[in-house]
């Protein structure tokens, strides 16, 4: 095919559940491609000389190389050619925000749009799970050295993977009685089914991976105590699971608060969460997204968001935010909550300002500034802040760890050593909230130290370190 031929196919997009049908379950909401369009949208892949979309991926995997695979229905090596960088390709295809990653830097999105890489990489994987082929790589024999590591999140899922496949012991402690820390109680079943999270979690089974349920280090044990009990190295993959605060009246002592990942954890480990009709969402990113599609999934009838800039700022993607209007969410722009107000310590409105832009931020983004007597009262039963999170530093109780002024870990950027040598870190609580993506990338990294910290060699010499600094 030339490529021009290939320009001139249309971008594919994938079927989905109605709105109307959504907003009454949990089930997944974007639907695979056929084998059909898989082909067709594969041949819109220029095979480019220069392929940005590799540089676009933080983990770098080889697109060109698997939609070529693809496109000649050689599907099980293309799925493997995934593999060659990539942990976890279904959890990565249906979560990642494409749009700012491999596909935003895709060289047909400059003029037109680009390849629909995501929904590539799902085909695969789906593909392979349909016709029941092996997706697990062979297992190491065992060496005898023990890694603990604190989170089952993807950064966590990761360096286990990676270091039991290579024949360490690697026993995972996770606080939460259910396994894959923010995929599980962060993103719901309608983004990511809850199968795709059970596969990964055998997949580490598999290979020996023990799993503590309920431990929280730092209270139920200490660092230091895994170090006595021989365990040579261990890596924080804690995430940022503490929702940052408004600072506003009434936040603290009203009944009718709660915070955007606090009411995710508690709705997706399945508790029965009250929150009545009328829902403010406050926040602009998926989080903020995801508590108003799972609010009217619960059943609140009037739910909708309240982002002190516009739609164009929003750091969500922008498929998130199309269905999230789908299914009748109303987003109030260039406003932003000032007081909580209540009667009887329950909750009856929120008081909001009027924004508007200014000068452009340290961000890039134009800057909310009050407009002075704008204030206006929305009536509501709950308010659910989600404009950020934080790192709980419980796990690293006792250890005097270096800690950046925004509250990640101080890590060497190359290494991801934190301050104390036997320790490692990634993810969230070191980039701060971020993508599943980026999270597995920096468990690629701190897996390859670790293993060179518990053989004895340096962490530095003979690695190719120029790929880790990434722009993130
Ligand atoms: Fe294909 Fe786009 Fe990557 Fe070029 S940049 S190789 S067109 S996916």
């Amino acid at each position: 095919m030339k490529p021009k031929e290939r320009m001139a196919i249309p971008r594919h997009y994938p079927k989905e559940l109605p709105p109307e049908e959504r907003i009454t379950n949990f089930k997944e909401v974007t639907f695979g491609f056929d084998e059909e369009t898989a082909i067709l949208e594969a041949n819109r892949c220029l095979q480019c000389k220069k392929p940005f979309c590799i540089q676009g991926c933080p983990i770098h995997n080889d697109i060109p190389g698997f939609i070529a695979l693809l496109r000649e229905k050689k599907f099980e090596e293309a799925y493997w050619k995934v593999r060659e960088t990539s942990t976890m390709p279904s959890v990565c295809s249906r979560v990642c925000p494409h749009e700012f990653q491999c596909e935003g830097a895709c060289v047909r999105g400059k003029k037109g749009e680009p390849v629909s890489i995501g929904m590539l990489e799902r085909y695969l994987t789906d593909w392979m799970v349909a016709n029941g082929k092996n997706m697990y790589k062979e297992c190491a024999r065992a060496n005898g050295k023990k890694v603990a590591i604190i989170g089952s999140g993807p950064a966590g899922m990761t360096v286990a993977h990676l270091l039991s496949h290579q024949g360490y012991s690697c026993t995972i402690f996770e606080a939460l009685p259910i396994f894959g820390g923010m995929l599980s109680v962060g993103i719901p079943h309608y983004r990511l089914p809850r199968d795709i999270i059970g596969a990964e979690l055998y997949a580490l089974k598999h290979c020996g991976v023990d799993i503590v349920y309920g431990t929280t280090i730092g209270r139920d044990k200490i660092l230091a105590e895994l170090k006595k009990e021989g365990f040579e190295t261990a890596f924080l993959g804690i995430g940022a699971h503490e929702s940052r605060k408004l600072g506003i009246e009434g936040e603290e002592d009203t009944q009718g608060v709660l915070h955007g990942v606090d009411y995710l954890r508690r709705v997706l480990s399945g508790e029965d969460v009250t929150i009545g009709n009328r829902v403010v969402v406050v926040g602009g990113g998926n989080v903020a997204i995801d508590v108003a599609r799972v609010a009217l999934r619960r059943g609140s009838k009037d739910v909708f968001i309240l982002y002190r800039r516009t739609k164009e700022e929003m750091p969500a993607s922008s498929v998130e935010i199309h269905h999230l209007e789908e299914e009748g969410v109303r987003i109030e722009m260039l406003a932003a909550p000032v007081k909580i107000h209540q009667q009887d310590g329950k909750m009856t409105g929120v008081e909001c300002v009027r924004m508007e832009l200014g000068e452009p931020d340290d961000s890039g983004r134009r800057r909310p500034v009050v407009k002075e007597g704008s204030n206006f009262i929305i009536e509501a039963d709950s308010i659910i802040p989600a404009i950020s999170q934080k790192v709980n530093h419980t796990a690293d109780k006792g250890l005097q760890m270096k800690i950046e002024s925004w509250g990640t870990y101080r890590v060497n950027p190359k290494t991801l050593q934190t301050s104390i040598e036997w320790i490692f870190a990634g993810g969230d609580d070191v980039l701060g909230p971020q993508t599943v993506a980026k999270a597995i990338y920096q468990g690629k990294v701190a897996a390859e130290s670790m293993h060179r910290y518990m053989q004895g060699q340096d962490l530095f010499e003979g690695r190719d370190l120029t790929c880790y600094m990434v722009d993130w």
